[in-house]
This record gives C-alpha cells, structure tokens and sequence, in this order.
C-alpha cells in the first residue's frame, strides 16, 4: 500500500513555508509499460513526484532544493504558461514547468520530467498533449544519444514506445527494423514494437505482453 505524509517544507527561492504531500511507502507488483511507467502502487502515485511553491511558482522534486538557474525564469511567459500549451491537469503543467527547468542543466532530468508529463496526460485523457510531450521526450533522448550513446540502451527501447504511442510509426519502422541490440529481451521488444507500428497501433503495453520477455525487464521495485 501507499502511505503519504502532509509536510511543511521552506521553498528554496521565496524561504516561504508551505505544506506538501509526500510519499511515506508506496510499492509495485507485476509489470511495468514499455515505457518504464512503473504499476500499481506506485504509479498512482505520480501526483507525489513533484511539488509547487503556491507563492512563487517554483517547480521542483523537492522544492527545498536550490534551484540552479535564474530565479527570474520562474516569471517568464514561457515557464509561466507553459509554452501556451493548453494541459488538462495541473499535474502535467508542473510536469512540464520542471521540463522547462531542467532543460537549461540537465537533459536527463529533463528527459524524464516531460516523459513523467506525458504519463500525467495519459492520466487526464488529454490526447493531444500525451502525444506532443511525448515527441518532445524523443528529441531528448536524440540529443542525449547524440553526445554518447554507450550504456544507453534502455533509451532506444523507451524511445520507439515514445514513436509509437505518438503515431510515428513509419518513422519507428524505418529507425528499428534492422536494429540488433545486445541483449535478447531487447530485441525481442524491439521487434514487437516493430510489429506493432506496422499494424498502427497506439496502445499502451506492457513488458509481460512481449512473449519469451522477463515481465520484469526493465523494471523497478522501489519501495521509498
Ligand atoms: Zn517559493
């Protein structure tokens, strides 16, 4: 089960107080989705993976923690209305403002902030803006990759669930037909999201819906 807590935490920016929730303990069984998105319990909890100053804005893991660029960022246009895009949650828009953060330092960090967006759109059935973030996920990874790609093998799987599920399936075709990775279990999803692009399929799987695939690949137990 998922326990939560209700903490007062001081914002590193404004040194206001503010009370956030976060996870106590939270768990998962069974298979995570091709995109590492983990399964009950933890995944319901993905509200908690993020916290908003109420008084300045700030967008943060924790948002005790000292943000690293200009503090000015947090009144520009871009971060205030995230890049004019229309999200249907306030979840995905925090999402997205730490994407716009990490961005400038980080671009790991900012790869998994807006794949975390693109789950929060999942989540408030904003179709539209599940498949954008999406997009803008793979251009991070295309970027990480470009300065080194060694190690970086659970990226190209994440990336062609990222293909897919934003209907760039002649794209994921052409990128993965004649992909070999090392690993059996690698491949062998690869060719499953192969076999899924060329059937147009959008939908949302699983590892353990890949035959002869560890239901585990990939996965995380965490208990936090
Ligand atoms: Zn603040």
């Amino acid at each position: 089960m998922t326990t939560v807590n209700d903490v007062e935490m001081i914002c590193s920016v404004c040194k206001k107080s503010s009370t956030q929730t976060i996870i106590g303990s939270s768990n998962n069984w069974g298979s995570s989705d091709l995109d590492t998105r983990p399964s009950e319990m933890l995944r319901s909890t993905i509200w908690l993976w993020i916290e908003e100053c109420p008084h300045c804005g700030y967008v943060a893991g924790y948002i005790e923690d000292e943000l690293k660029i200009d503090t000015d960022f947090l009144n520009s246009t871009e971060y205030m209305t995230c890049d004019g895009i229309d999200f249907k949650s306030e979840l995905s828009e925090r999402f997205y403002k730490l994407y716009l953060i990490e961005r400038k330092t980080d671009d790991m960090r900012a790869f998994h902030a807006i794949l975390h967006c693109a789950w929060a759109c999942d989540d408030a059935h904003d179709e539209s803006n599940s498949k954008h973030t999406r997009q803008l996920a793979v251009k991070m990874i295309d970027k990480i990759l470009k300065s080194d790609d060694s190690g970086m093998d659970n990226l190209i799987l994440i990336k062609a669930d990222l293909l897919r599920r934003s209907d760039e399936f002649d794209l994921l075709i052409k990128e993965y037909e004649d992909l070999e990775l090392d690993d059996e279990d690698s491949n062998k999803i690869i060719r499953f999201q192969v076999e899924k692009a060329r059937q147009k399929d959008n939908g949302r799987y699983k590892f353990e819906n890949v035959s002869g695939v560890d239901p585990n690949f990939g996965g995380m137990r965490i208990y936090i």
